[in-house]
């Protein structure tokens, strides 16, 4: 069994990264904005981290914190002013949002050229139709590289992916069908509804949870050999009441059987940041496309 070590994958992104933005004018570094509503911790956490890296990195960042009840008008004055900021690169919109407020609405206010977590329906529409040009959200196209770095090529192959949300699942599904290298797979796209889910798994070649059910996936759903990709994040309390982060698939079950299996912590999360700070690069460079190394 392989261990698909997402972390140190990570690790050698962020320092290509960091060397890259090194070459360029110690004036022109990347800046993304962070907005960060309401009190969640896990999303404080997230914009944390993320912060870390950015710094790490050299990109510049800042976090816009709102209160959870402002109001949905405010919240988009506050992306267009972003949207307008020459000297902001990119934007990222913690989710989750608070309930009043429309999630798609806040994803369509901000500048596609700016959207680095991949969400304005411009950027899903050009995934869908294989446009490089957009920005892909940050999970899947971590899945993707991570797959790519291992030499595990989904074509031909049958993919399962479980989980349909419009930031993991689905984006996923259409990335994994396209044309190109490393794509070309048979994809089938599994949720809630779905009737005989165990007998779906074992038709994967290659199977991918994204639910947020915890240890959902155990070894009775996964054919001997698979690829396992977990991308479930849950914080469930042990006996001592230690925080513990596990993911939807039975790591100790499952990894005997699988030919390759990212963990939970350190498999799709890092790849996601990864990707996150490689967006924003990517909309700098957009933005400034006569920019000169400096030698
Ligand atoms: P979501 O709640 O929007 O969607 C969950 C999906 O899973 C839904 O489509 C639902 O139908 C399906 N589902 C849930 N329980 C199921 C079950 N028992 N059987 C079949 N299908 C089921 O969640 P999301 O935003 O896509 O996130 C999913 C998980 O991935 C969460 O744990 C989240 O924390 C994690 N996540 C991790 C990363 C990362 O970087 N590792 C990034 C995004 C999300």
């Amino acid at each position: 069994m392989q261990l698909l070590d997402g972390k140190s994958l990570s690790a050698t992104i962020c320092q290509n990264i960091k060397d890259q933005l090194s070459s360029y004018p110690l004036t022109q570094r990347p800046a993304l904005a962070f907005i960060l509503i309401g009190n969640n911790s896990a999303s404080q956490t997230y914009v944390r981290m993320k912060k870390k890296r950015c710094e790490e990195v050299g990109i510049q960042s800042e976090t816009i914190a709102l209160p959870e009840t402002i109001s949905e008008k405010t919240l988009i004055d506050t992306i267009d002013s972003l949207n307008h900021n020459p000297s902001i690169d990119a934007i990222l919109v913690q989710q989750p949002l608070p309930k009043h407020v429309n999630t798609e609405r806040i994803f369509e206010a901000v500048d596609p050229k700016k959207d680095v977590d991949g969400l304005h329906p411009l950027n899903l529409g050009k995934l869908l139709i294989g446009e490089p040009t957009g920005f892909f959200p940050c999970t899947p196209l971590g899945i993707l590289k991570l797959l790519e770095a291992y030499k595990i090529d989904p074509k031909g192959r049958h993919v399962v992916i479980i989980g349909r949300s419009n930031i993991v699942g689905k984006p996923l599904a259409a990335m994994l069908a396209q044309k190109k290298p490393y794509c070309n797979a048979t994809v089938t796209l599994a949720h809630h509804f779905t009737q005989n889910l165990t007998e779906v798994c074992l038709l994967a070649d290659i199977l991918i949870a994204a639910t947020g059910h915890p240890h959902l996936i155990d070894q009775t759903m996964v054919k001997p050999g698979a690829v396992v990709i977990d991308v479930g994040i849950t914080r469930l309390a042990d006996s001592t009441q230690k925080i513990k982060i596990v993911g939807d698939i039975h790591f100790d079950q499952v990894a005997p059987i699988a030919s390759a299996i990212t963990p939970v912590p350190g498999g799709v999360g890092p790849m996601t940041i990864a990707m996150l700070l490689s967006n924003t690069v990517k909309s700098f460079q957009n933005r400034r496309p006569h920019l000169k190394i400096v030698k």
